[in-house]
């Protein structure tokens, strides 16, 4: 007992030197740790960065600080006079253990100095970009993107002054001749839904350096198992941890990562516009983040396995998945993602959406839902979930075909995964006719 007590006791000296030291470097966190586990490889910083073992109690894990504010004392009150709070616990809106606990270890699996955790993507994403723009600025996206982000980038940014030019994310010619002297950020997502194309992130991040601009990639389908955008020469990068992240299905949050410099300048924006992550909700992400760097090698290997079997497959139009060597860009995906993956697949079957249809209701282990990266496959049509505001013509032109699917491959065994596919799909096209007629 009394060795627990002193350990403890030397715990909170360390701590204590450290918090004094914090006031002068501010070119990481903010934290509550004194080891970034930067020098270590995925699954080790999915399990160790960012906790926060209670020096008072040595429980193990971060606790749950389920509090809205916290003592004022003389750091907080000098904090909020010198307009730096972000690295003082003053009001959960602001900063609460519970947040920097999980956007620590978001920055070690990003490689990133600091980290915002916000209540949903789009809040992520929506806060980024304001504060990335001012009154009069312009900002160049790609329709082939998030459709929250496509409302948001189309529908509000006029309002705040801002101004908007759609472009193809993969031509880099129609990029350029879309800058403008007001352009401050190109914005695209590293890879697309539902068909699945990259983004040349490090050509980009080339045509950014040229002339002076901010690159923004939302990583959500890709993650930083798959690709560190910051690596690559990104200056921030967003996820809906809704997706991967969290990969349960069962919370909303997103992330933002970048330089200290950057992210301090996004947090006055989170704090405006209100969208910070509830205690709780950051338990349970940094809990999922412990087994991220598991989930996705499985999420990865399972797909490739499925899409591999889906082309050879009779039935099966056509597979689109970076890892196949059919894949349009396989030769950058091969590079960019540095031999990793992807868990997402997307395929048309033959006789097209009536068939599309009996599939889901022939399969056994995918859930017919909208959302991706959780640990049970998720399966759905782009015609009618994503792509659905567009008309039939205009889905044919973005490629979205007849008999489209989506799926977000999961973690159950992937035997299983194929041979329902395969009971599935055999049922489906002995059947063709019947299921022809009842749609
Ligand atoms: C889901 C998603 C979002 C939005 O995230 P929410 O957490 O639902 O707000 C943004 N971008 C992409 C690519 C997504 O898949």
């Amino acid at each position: 007992m009394k060795k627990i007590y002193q350990d403890i006791e030397h715990k909170r000296a360390e701590g204590d030197i450290w918090f004094k030291d914090l006031k002068r470097k501010r070119d990481t966190g903010p934290t509550l740790n004194d080891h970034r586990y930067s020098e270590y490889n995925a699954s080790t910083k999915s399990v160790h960065a960012g906790q926060y073992d209670d020096p008072k109690t040595g429980a193990l894990g971060t606790p749950i600080y389920q509090c809205s504010t916290f003592y004022l004392n003389k750091n907080s009150y000098e904090a909020i006079e010198e307009g730096r709070g972000r690295d003082e616990l003053i009001y959960t809106r602001y900063g609460n253990p519970s947040q920097w606990s999980v956007q620590e270890k978001l920055s070690a699996l990003e490689n990133a100095e600091s980290s915002i955790v916000f209540s949903s993507g789009m809040a992520a994403i929506s806060s980024t970009i304001l504060a990335m723009l001012d009154k009069g600025s312009h900002i160049i996206s790609s329709r082939d993107i998030y459709g929250g982000t496509y409302n948001f980038l189309y529908e509000d940014l006029d309002r705040y002054g801002m101004s908007i030019s759609f472009t193809s994310p993969s031509n880099l010619n129609e990029i350029e001749a879309a800058i403008k002297e007001n352009t401050k950020v190109l914005f695209f997502e590293a890879l697309s839904n539902p068909l699945l194309k990259l983004v040349p992130i490090k050509a980009i991040v080339a045509l950014g350096k040229k002339h002076n601009l901010r690159v923004i990639i939302d990583n959500t389908f890709l993650t930083p198992y798959n690709v560190k955008p910051l690596d690559l020469g990104v200056d921030l990068v967003l996820n809906s941890a809704s997706k991967y992240l969290g990969g349960h299905s069962d919370l909303i949050a997103g992330t933002v990562s970048g330089s200290r410099k950057l992210i301090d300048r996004i947090w006055p924006q989170m704090l405006k516009n209100g969208g910070s992550l509830d205690p709780h909700a950051c338990f349970l992400l940094e809990r999922s983040l412990k087994t991220f760097a598991l989930r996705m090698r499985t999420h990865n290997s399972n797909a490739m396995a499925l899409a591999t079997y889906l082309e050879n497959h009779s039935g099966i139009r056509k597979v689109y998945y970076p890892g196949l060597p059919s894949h349009e860009q396989h030769e950058l995906a091969m590079e960019q993602l540095n031999g990793k993956n992807s868990g997402m697949i997307s395929f048309e079957i033959e006789g097209g959406d009536p068939n599309a249809h009996a599939l889901l209701d022939h399969l056994k282990l995918p859930k017919e839902a909208t959302s991706l990266g959780g640990v049970e496959s998720l399966i759905s049509l782009p015609y009618n979930t994503s792509q659905a505001s567009l008309t039939k013509k205009q889905q044919k032109a973005i490629g979205i075909n007849d008999g489209l699917v989506r799926l977000s491959v999961g973690i159950e065994d992937i035997e299983d995964l194929i041979s329902d596919f395969d009971q599935a799909i055999n049922k489906v096209l002995k059947n063709t006719d019947t299921y022809v007629e009842q749609y």
